[in-house]
């Protein structure tokens, strides 16, 4: 395993690779590493002659400064965890490599067709420009033939499949499951910012999603929405910002549970004042 930290380098390493005719599959990733992202880290290697693995913690995609400088890094034990997973390349530039050619402060802007407007785009203004800035440039740099994205983070998946159509890049989009610890708390780096009594009150979050399934033939999507939301907030300490239940496909909330063939509730609660977010398909 290498880790390139320039540009010029990445781009040569996958320059030769595309020529000796191998299939590079690319994960990227804000770094603070845990089984959740190695499980996509093996599946790129099952699925590619090369696995290229990006850790970048980019500052265009968070809205909330301090969220920024609180978020977890650790190079070095990440590269331990990729070189066990099989990985074969780590990007991983600095802020200025990256944006060399960019203002930083000013905003990227890119048409959504309407998928920035809900759930996480409502709550983070920008927050999805950010994210289609950092992939597509990343897209451009590692020309990957497949990319991998977890399912935890639902909305940015639907994001990346429609920016990746409509800015034409000859990638396969491969939407991962996610990976939960034990007791259901779904795994993220964030995780790691939450208090021993926080992780454990944490774990009722995907308890009381995974309850609602069982209600989808009795009540109407409306009354799951909001007996999720009462049973989180009254649980001391989490704090529910938003709960939908939407077309997998649109994002849009639905009405009935015969409005869409594809249906997940997504869900994003501040647990003391770390931000957590989950998704559960209830069809
Ligand atoms: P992040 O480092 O949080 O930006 O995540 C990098 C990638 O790993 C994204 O595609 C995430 O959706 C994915 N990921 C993060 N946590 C999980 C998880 N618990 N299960 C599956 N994929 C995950």
């Amino acid at each position: 395993m290498k880790t390139i930290a320039s540009v010029a380098q990445m781009q040569h390493a996958v320059a030769d690779l595309h020529l000796a005719g191998k299939r590079i599959g690319f994960v990227p990733t804000m770094g603070a590493l845990h089984e959740g992202h190695l499980s996509l880290v093996k599946q790129c290697k099952a699925e590619n002659d090369c696995c290229v693995v990006s850790i970048f913690v980019n500052p265009t995609q968070f809205n909330d400064k301090r969220d920024l400088s609180n978020y977890p890094r650790n190079l070095s034990k990440d590269e331990a965890m990729l070189q066990s997973a099989g990985c074969d390349f780590v990007f991983a530039p600095t802020t200025d490599e990256i944006y060399a050619d960019v203002e930083i402060d000013k905003p990227f802007e890119f048409d959504f067709n309407g998928l920035d407007k809900v759930m996480e785009g409502k709550f983070r203004p920008n927050h999805f420009n950010g994210v289609v800035q950092i992939v597509s440039k990343l897209f451009s740099i590692v020309l990957p033939n497949k990319a991998y994205f977890g399912e935890k983070d639902f909305q940015q998946l639907a994001v990346i499949k429609y920016m990746t159509s409509t800015m034409r890049f000859d990638t396969e989009i491969v939407p991962c499951p996610i990976v939960r610890e034990p007791l259901g708390l779904a795994m993220s780096s964030r995780n790691e910012l939450l208090s021993t009594e926080e992780r454990k009150i944490a774990q009722n979050i995907s308890k009381v999603l995974f309850e609602s399934r069982n209600f989808v033939n009795q009540k109407s999507p409306a009354d799951i929405q909001r007996e999720v939301i009462e049973q989180i907030n009254g649980i001391a300490a989490l704090q529910v910002e938003y709960f939908e239940i939407v077309n997998g496909d649109s994002l849009q909330s639905i009405q009935n549970w015969t409005d869409a063939p594809y249906i997940v509730g997504c869900i994003t609660v501040f647990c003391g004042k770390v931000r957590l977010i989950d998704n559960i398909r209830y069809i």
